[in-house]
């Protein structure tokens, strides 16, 4: 017999497979926490901040996209896409709100 484990399913309880896809989802589901934990602990640093503020203070708020005003930095290679360029300067440009938004899309 397969482990079983109980669960809500369609408002009732019921024993399902323990490895059937709710698992899955649960897992993927975890990994994406931590993920954002790490990312949101990474945004919220103080290394974050300083490097951040340098690279809108040597560019003059200029938004790299727009030439508007950055209010942001923006990691030309996401975080998401390659954790260990978070904090290197070529990675790194000034954005503004909009950009950044816009940006969202095809980041
Ligand atoms: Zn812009």
């Amino acid at each position: 017999m397969k482990p079983q484990k109980l669960s809500i399913v369609n408002g009732r309880r019921t024993t399902i497979d323990y490895d059937s896809r709710t698992r899955e989802y649960q897992t993927y589901n975890r990994t994406r926490w931590r993920y954002n934990k790490e990312t949101m602990q990474f945004y919220n640093s103080s290394i974050w901040r300083k490097t951040s503020k340098q690279v809108l203070l040597a560019n003059n708020y200029v938004c790299a996209v727009c030439g508007g005003e950055a209010t942001m930095t923006d990691h030309i290679v996401s975080v998401k896409k390659d954790w260990s360029k978070r904090l290197e300067w070529d990675n790194l440009q000034p954005i503004c709100k909009a950009c950044n938004d816009a940006k969202g899309s095809w980041n």
